[in-house]
C-alpha cells in the first residue's frame, strides 16, 4: 500500500505500520492505510521546502493558480458521489450531509480561484513623488495543515484552497480517524496539475507525528483545526521557532431563545426545528453546534417538552441509508466519552429529559449510535455546560431578562458561534453585537459562506479561515520602497 504522497509520488510508510479505518455505523474495517513515521514527515517537509524555495510554484501567475483551483473544483464535482460515499463511511454522517460538504468545498475552491485574481498590492503615498512605496503580498512558505475528523474534507480544504491561491506549499495531516477522503482529494489535486512537492500528504496519529510536524524550523506556518488541548500543545511547540500558527478550536455555543420566538404554534415549531438542527446535526459532532439552549423562563417548560419530544423521534441509522437523518458517533472512543458526560450530567444534578443511552435498536447494535439527549435545569457550574462534549447532548439554562441572556451567552471560555431567536429585530441586533463569538446567527443556525470569515473569540482559537482574511493568513506582507532618483542618505558627510 502507498498512501503517503511525498514529492509527487505515492509512497509507502517507512514505519511499515498500518491503521484500520472503521465504519462507525457497524464497526467493520473499511480499509487499512499506511501510518507515517516521523522520518516520512520530515521527507514531506523537505519536499515542501524545496518546492517552495527552488521551484517556480511561488512565482506562478495568479491566473495559473486560479485555473488550478478551478480544475480541482471541477474534479471534485466529477467525483462527488464516490467522495460522498467515502466520507459517509469514514465519518458516519449521512450521504446528504457529505454531498453538502463537498459542494461547500467546491464553493471554497471557486471562491479563492476568484479572489486571488484581485491584486492585493497597495500603493502608499509617502509624500515624495520620487518614491514608489508599495505593500505586496507574498506566499508565507511551507505550511503544515492538521485537520480533525468531524468535517475531514471541508476543514482541510479551508486551508488548502487559500494556501494554493497564495502560492504556498504544504504538508497535509488529516485525522487518523478519518483519512480516506483526504487521500482522494490529494489524488485530485495531483490530477489538476499541482506540481510535485507543493502538496504532500502524511497519515498517522498526532501523538506519533505531532512533534515532527510542528517542531521543525523548515515550517513557516501551522494551520490547525481540532481540540483546545491539542491547540495549546501546538502553539507552545510552534513558539520555539516563532512559527506562525492558526488554531481553530472547539466551542460551547449558546442558542438564545426569547419568548417572542415561541409566541404562536408556528413560531414554536420553527424554533424547535432550529434548536434540533443546531445541536443534533451530525450527532452533535460539530464545532459550532448549539449545545447550550438558553431560553426565556416563561416559555422554557413548553419549549423543552417540544424539543425533547421531537429529539426522541429523529430517525437515526447508517449514513448510507437515505431514511437516516443522523448517524453514529465517529468512534468507540467518542461513544465512551459521551457515555461519561451523561453520567457526569446526572451526577451534577441536571434533569435528564430524553435520551442518555446508546441506541437500543438491534439493527444499530454494532455501530456507535447514541440517542439525542436533553438535560434541563442546568447551570454554568456544571461540566456539561462548560465543557465541549462533542456529541448529541443539549443542556438547558433559563433567563429572565435580556441582560441575563447576554450574560449567560457570554459565560464561556470559548467564543466560536452563537444563535439568537427573537421576533424583535432591534433586540436581535443588540444581542448579535453583544455576544462575544466569531459567528452569530439571528433567526437561523449553522450557516457559513466562503466569502465571510470563520473563527473564534476567546479559547475557540485565533486567526480566521474563509473570506479575504483566510487568504491573508497564508501571505506575508512586504513593503517595497523604491527611490527612483537614488539620492545620497545625507546623514554622514562624504
Ligand atoms: P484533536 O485535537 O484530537 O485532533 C485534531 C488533529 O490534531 C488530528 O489530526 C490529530 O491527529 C492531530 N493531533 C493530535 N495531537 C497532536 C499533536 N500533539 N501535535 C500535532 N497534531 C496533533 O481534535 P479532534 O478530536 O480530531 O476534533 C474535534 C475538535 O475539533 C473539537 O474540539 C472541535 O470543536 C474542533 N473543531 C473546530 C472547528 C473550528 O472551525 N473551530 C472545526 C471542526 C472541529
Amino acid at each position: 500500500m502507498s498512501d503517503l504522497f511525498i514529492d509527487g509520488a505515492w509512497t509507502a510508510a517507512t514505519s511499515g505500520r498500518t491503521r484500520d479505518c472503521i465504519d462507525p455505523a457497524d464497526g467493520t474495517v473499511i480499509r487499512s492505510v499506511d501510518e507515517a513515521s516521523p522520518a516520512d514527515v520530515r521527507a514531506a517537509i523537505v519536499a515542501a521546502r524545496a518546492a517552495f524555495d527552488d521551484s517556480p510554484w511561488r512565482s506562478t501567475t495568479v491566473a495559473d493558480r486560479s485555473a488550478i483551483l478551478d480544475r480541482i473544483a471541477d474534479l471534485l464535482m466529477r467525483d462527488i458521489e464516490s467522495l460522498a460515499l467515502i466520507e459517509t463511511r469514514d465519518t458516519g454522517k449521512t450521504l446528504a450531509e457529505s454531498r453538502i460538504d463537498i459542494t461547500d468545498v467546491v464553493a471554497v475552491f471557486r471562491y479563492y480561484a476568484d479572489l486571488v485574481t484581485t491584486s492585493s498590492d497597495r500603493l502608499v503615498d509617502v509624500g515624495n513623488p520620487a518614491v514608489i512605496s508599495r505593500v505586496v503580498a507574498e506566499p508565507v512558505g511551507v505550511c503544515v495543515m492538521i485537520a480533525p475528523w468531524n468535517y475531514p474534507l471541508l476543514q482541510i480544504s479551508w486551508k488548502i484552497a487559500p494556501a494554493l491561491a497564495a502560492g504556498a506549499t504544504m504538508v497535509l495531516k488529516p485525522s487518523e480517524v478519518t483519512p480516506l477522503s483526504t487521500i482522494e482529494l490529494t489524488r485530485l489535486i495531483a490530477e489538476a496539475g499541482v506540481p510535485a512537492g507543493v502538496v504532500n500528504l502524511v497519515l498517522g496519529a498526532g501523538s506519533d507525528l505531532g512533534a515532527a510536524l510542528t517542531d521543525d524550523p523548515d515550517v513557516d506556518l501551522i494551520s490547525f483545526t481540532g481540540g483546545l488541548a491539542t491547540g495549546k500543545v501546538i502553539a507552545r511547540t510552534a513558539a520555539e521557532h516563532v512559527t506562525r500558527v492558526l488554531v481553530e478550536l472547539g466551542g460551547k455555543n449558546p442558542h438564545v431563545v426569547f419568548a417572542d420566538a415561541c409566541a404562536t404554534p408556528e413560531a414554536m415549531s420553527a424554533t424547535v426545528d432550529q434548536v434540533l438542527t443546531g445541536v443534533f446535526l451530525h450527532s452533535g459532532q460539530v464545532c459550532s453546534a448549539g449545545t447550550r439552549l438558553i431560553v426565556e423562563e416563561s416559555v422554557a417548560d413548553d419549549l423543552v417538552a417540544a424539543v425533547a419530544d421531537r429529539a426522541g423521534r429523529i430517525p437515526m441509522g447508517p449514513g448510507v441509508d437515505p431514511a437516516s437523518l443522523t448517524g453514529p458517533l465517529v468512534s468507540a472512543q467518542q461513544l465512551a466519552k459521551i457515555v461519561d458526560f451523561v453520567a457526569v450530567g446526572v451526577a451534577e444534578g441536571a434533569t435528564l429529559v430524553t435520551g442518555g443511552h446508546r441506541s437500543t435498536e438491534p439493527r444499530l447494535a454494532e455501530g456507535y449510535f447514541f440517542e439525542p439527549t436533553v438535560f434541563d435545569h442546568c447551570d454554568r457550574s456544571m461540566r456539561i455546560v462548560a465543557e465541549e462534549t462533542f456529541g448529541p447532548i443539549l443542556t438547558v439554562e433559563r433567563f429572565t431578562t435580556e441582560a441575563h441572556a447576554l450574560e449567560l451567552g457570554n459565560d464561556t471560555a470559548y467564543g466560536l458561534a452563537a444563535g439568537v431567536r427573537t421576533s424583535d429585530a432591534a433586540r436581535g441586533e443588540r444581542m448579535a453585537r453583544g455576544l462575544r463569538h466569531g459567528t452569530v446567527w439571528v433567526n437561523d443556525f449553522g450557516y457559513y459562506t466562503p466569502a465571510a470569515e470563520w473563527g473564534g473569540f476567546g479559547r475557540s482559537g485565533n486567526g480566521r479561515e474563509l473570506g479575504p482574511s483566510g487568504l491573508a493568513e497564508y501571505q506575508e506582507l512586504k513593503h517595497i520602497w523604491t527611490n527612483t532618483t537614488a539620492p545620497p542618505a545625507g546623514w554622514f558627510p562624504p
